[in-house]
C-alpha cells in the first residue's frame, strides 16, 4: 500500500459508524481523494484538529481499493471565516460542487487546487461581492477542464458579439452565446441582461481577487456559470468519485 502525502481542501466530511469521518478532499498532487478518518470524532483523537469542509489540511494516507485511509492530519488554514458567514458559505459550497462535478475523474490538477484555495482566501478576506467571486471561480474551472466558455462571436452564425444592438443570450449545451438572430433556431438559450456579458470577459480575464460585478449582474453571471458547468459535467461524477490516478 502506497503511502502518500499532499495539502488538500476537505470538499465533504461524511460521519461514518461511531467515530469515524470519510473525507472528500482535492488535493494539491493527486486530484480528487476519497479517504477514510478512522476515530477522528473521538474526543482524544490523535487527529487533534477538527476536518472541517473547507478546511485547507495537510494530510498523509495510505491508497485502499476503494477507500483511503487517512494516518495524519494537520489545519492548515481552516477557512473558519468561510463556514460561518453565509453569503460565503453559499458561494463557497457552490464552488465545491463544481469541483467535484468537473474535475471528479481527472488525474489532479494543482491549477486547480490553488483556484480553490485563492477564491476561499478572497472569500474569507472580502465583505461583499461573493457571488462574484462564485462565478469567476466557475468560469476558471471551466476552462481549466477544458470547457471554456466562447464569450467572442456568436456560436452559431460567427458574428462578432462587439456593438451588437439586440439582446444577447446564452446557450449551456453549445458553451456560448448566441446573438438574436441564431437565438429564434435554438430553445436552449436564456437572455442576458445588458453588461452581462462584459462583465462575464472581464471575470474570465482578471484575478479571482479582482472579481467584482454589479450586484444587478451577479446574478445572470451566476446563472450563466451554473448553467454552463451542469452542461458539461460528465455523466455521474458529481455524484461519486471516479477511480483516480496516483502512484501505486
Ligand atoms: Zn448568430
Amino acid at each position: 500500500m502506497a503511502l502518500y502525502k499532499s495539502k488538500g481542501i476537505v470538499l465533504r466530511s461524511i460521519r461514518y459508524g461511531e467515530a469515524d469521518r470519510i473525507l472528500d478532499l482535492y488535493t494539491h498532487d493527486y486530484g480528487m481523494v476519497s479517504a477514510i478518518a478512522k476515530g477522528i470524532r473521538r474526543t482524544r483523537s490523535r487527529f487533534g484538529a477538527r476536518l472541517e469542509p473547507l478546511s485547507c489540511v495537510d494530510v498523509m494516507a495510505y491508497s485502499g481499493r476503494s477507500l483511503d485511509t487517512v494516518t495524519q492530519a494537520e489545519v492548515l488554514r481552516s477557512f473558519h471565516g468561510v463556514r460561518e458567514h453565509l453569503g460565503r458559505l453559499e458561494a463557497a459550497g457552490s464552488m465545491v460542487r463544481n469541483v467535484r462535478a468537473l474535475s471528479g475523474g481527472d488525474e489532479g490538477d494543482r491549477r486547480v487546487f490553488n483556484l480553490l484555495y485563492r477564491s476561499l482566501e478572497t472569500l474569507e478576506e472580502r465583505g461583499a461581492g461573493f457571488k462574484s467571486v462564485e462565478a469567476a471561480f466557475g468560469l476558471k474551472l471551466a476552462t481549466l477542464a477544458g470547457y471554456a466558455p466562447e464569450l467572442e462571436a456568436c456560436m452559431s452564425c460567427g458574428a462578432s458579439l462587439e456593438g451588437t444592438e439586440g439582446l444577447l443570450y446564452y446557450a449551456p449545451v453549445l458553451g456560448g452565446i448566441l446573438c438574436a438572430d441564431c437565438r429564434a433556431e435554438t430553445a436552449e438559450a436564456f437572455p442576458l441582461p445588458p453588461g452581462t456579458l462584459f462583465g462575464l470577459r472581464s471575470l474570465v480575464s482578471g484575478p479571482v481577487k479582482q472579481a467584482v460585478l454589479e450586484e444587478r449582474l451577479e446574478e445572470s453571471a451566476r446563472r450563466v456559470v451554473g448553467a454552463h458547468i451542469l452542461a458539461h459535467a460528465p455523466a455521474a461524477t458529481s455524484l461519486e468519485p471516479r477511480p483516480r490516478v496516483r502512484p501505486a
